[in-house]
């Protein structure tokens, strides 16, 4: 695995690449969740770039940049075993340097849900993926289904500025108990971390009345809001049935699919997770179709 930490190098090596590209781009700390991309692309390309890079520009200022956990060492060799063939690995600087002062805005489908609490956090997040894609230009660029938004916004990017790749969707990994992995648990203490099986409980009761027939988005998010209140360590910052393409809020009954999305506060991070309705949706080639599919191709 050759570690790449300059854009020059970087652009030297995609010179010499041939055969099919996949891209996994991370802020590293690397998980199961992470590795799971990483096998996707493995399997997928003849070549596969990661990238480990905590972004500065989709970070709000009351938010935890500088306290972001970090561990190079273990990710690289977690990247190296996977048989990853190039890791790019930034500074700051060198993705934003001084003159720095064009950003790629996605309006609506950024507005809602995460949009809506984190000032700005989309605005960083395409601004710096539109960067990571002109510089490893891959064919494939594999995103978690775990940021679902962040899935729909990057999508609509890829479509409106015409990027010449793919958006690879893969279905959330969890832990034994059902928390969704993310570099940001270990911020959670062991009461905190028993708490937390909350957000996956809940998208099991949702999605068992669902099951049972329940269609009102209205009814289900009540559900989704008892199983919530019902747990003192978790604060609700948001519950939401949103149409998977445009992330409106639905109101109206409906058989279509629908993103159950939840946030939840436990201690000091904000808890993400998600799910598709109907359950059975949540498989990689699920998720792609409802989340990372090219509208004009549906
Ligand atoms: P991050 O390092 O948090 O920016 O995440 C990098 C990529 O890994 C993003 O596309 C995430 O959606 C994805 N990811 C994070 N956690 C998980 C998880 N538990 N399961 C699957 N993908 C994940």
């Amino acid at each position: 695995m050759q570690i790449l930490n300059s854009i020059p190098e970087l652009h030297l090596a995609r010179r010499l690449m041939t055969g099919s590209v996949g891209l996994v781009p991370t802020m590293g700390y690397l998980h199961a969740g992470h590795m799971s991309l990483v096998d996707y692309a493995r399997r997928e390309n003849d070549l596969v770039i990661a990238t480990i890079f905590v972004n500065p520009t989709q970070f709000s200022e009351n938010e935890d940049l500088t306290t972001y956990p970090t561990d190079l060492p273990r990710d690289f060799s977690m990247l190296e075993s996977a048989g990853v063939d190039f890791v790019f690995v930034p500074t700051p600087e060198m993705m934003y340097p001084r003159s720095f002062q064009t950003y790629v805005t996605v309006e609506q489908v950024s507005q809602g849900l995460e949009g809506a609490q984190r000032n700005g956090h989309f605005r960083g997040v395409t601004t710096v993926v539109a960067k990571l894609f002109n510089l490893t230009q891959p064919n494939i660029a594999y995103f978690g289904q775990k940021d679902a938004q962040q899935v729909v916004v990057i999508r609509r990017m890829v479509e409106d500025l015409n990027f010449p790749l793919k958006i690879a969707v893969c279905p959330i990994v969890r832990e034994p108990d059902g928390l969704a992995l993310s570099s940001r648990n270990i911020y959670l203490n062991p009461e905190e971390r028993s708490a937390a099986v909350v957000l996956y409980n809940t998208i099991q009761t949702v999605n068992s009345h669902y099951f049972a027939g329940e269609r009102h988005p209205n009814r289900l998010l009540e559900i989704a809001n008892d199983v919530i209140k019902a747990e003192p360590l978790a604060q609700m910052s948001y519950a939401s049935l949103s149409d998977p393409i445009t992330l409106y809020d639905l109101d109206m009954p409906t058989e279509d699919p629908m993103l159950f999305s939840l946030a939840v506060q436990i201690g000091k991070p904000r808890l993400l997770d998600n799910c598709i309705l109907p359950l059975s949706l949540n498989t990689r080639d699920g998720v792609t179709a409802v989340l990372g599919v090219d509208e004009k191709a549906r």
